[in-house]
């Protein structure tokens, strides 16, 4: 089925580098005829994003760090000039310091609390009320999320509770825009080596865990991830809304994977 987001523009925010999973989104998004504008945080991502933006046909390539309100509406106020309104936004983005990304989850810093939750929950609900003035005809917003946010993992400590945030959003966030067609839904994804990810502690191990014990035997990829976002941003998603879908070879679903026969 081709070009079945044909005619739709949206904005994605969270490309890093063609690791991102907001890279596997917008590659899966262009392949069906998306028009994509993007933003980076900082410089020196500029660099790396401005030539991804090519590869996709664009050149709205904008500057926003979600802890800035200004910058937020700067972008907006781009793509109301330029496109008059959009039909998509996906939101990749999440911080929380390295430093409190291992040892104990009752160390976590009130500084560092605000800042995760800032960046990480906060910014979604920012980004739906300036998208939803962009959003007359309807409109899916897509966030990413991790099976942190209902499970103890080892070191995923403060993004854990952020998640657990992210996801209770989702719900009221698809709630009150749900009478204007706006759908907002996130993807569970299993764990994937991103820049972001890398700052957990022991993440060679989260993977291996991951790849032994999920039903499908194997840790997913940005592509699989994409594919997934391109279902819920595209109308074939249309009666779907305040959903957290998984794409994580199935891992949410075991409590304890099969034992191997007796005296096989
Ligand atoms: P990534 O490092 O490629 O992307 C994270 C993005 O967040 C970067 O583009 C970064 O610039 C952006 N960001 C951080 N602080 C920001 C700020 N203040 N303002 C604007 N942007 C900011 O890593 P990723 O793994 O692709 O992460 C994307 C999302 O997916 C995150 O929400 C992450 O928690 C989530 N996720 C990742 C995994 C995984 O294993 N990689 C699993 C489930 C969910």
């Amino acid at each position: 089925m081709a070009g079945l987001m044909q005619g739709k523009r949206g904005l994605v925010m969270g490309v890093a580098n063609n690791r991102s999973i907001a890279y596997g989104i917008a590659k899966a998004l262009h392949a069906q005829g998306a028009e994509m504008a993007f933003t980076y945080q900082g410089e020196a991502l500029h660099r790396r994003v401005q030539p991804i933006a090519a590869e996709f046909g664009s050149e709205l390539v904008l500057p926003c760090d979600v802890t800035d309100p200004d910058a937020m509406d700067a972008v907006f106020n781009v793509l109301k000039s330029q496109w008059g309104k959009l039909d998509f936004l996906v939101h990749a983005i999440g911080f929380s310091n390295k430093e409190e990304l291992e040892g104990r989850y009752v160390d976590t810093t009130p500084g560092n609390f605000s800042l995760t939750m800032n960046i990480s929950v906060f910014s979604l609900t920012a980004l739906a009320k300036r998208a939803e003035a962009m959003m007359d005809a309807g409109g899916s917003i897509l966030t990413l999320t991790y099976y942190g946010a209902e499970k103890v993992l080892p070191n995923y400590n403060v993004m854990g509770v952020a998640k657990a945030a992210l996801e209770a959003s989702v719900r009221y966030l698809a709630s009150d825009l749900g009478p204007q067609g706006i759908r907002v839904n996130a993807i569970s994804a299993g764990p994937i080596k991103t820049l972001a990810a890398s700052g957990i502690s022991d993440l060679r191990e989260m993977l291996k865990w991951n790849e032994e014990n999920a039903p499908l035997r194997k840790n997913v990829s940005i592509d699989e991830v994409g594919n997934s976002a391109l279902y819920l941003l595209s109308d074939l998603a249309s009666g779907v809304t305040g959903e957290i879908h998984y794409v994580d070879s199935g891992y949410n679903i075991i409590g304890m994977k099969a034992l191997p026969p007796k005296g096989g």
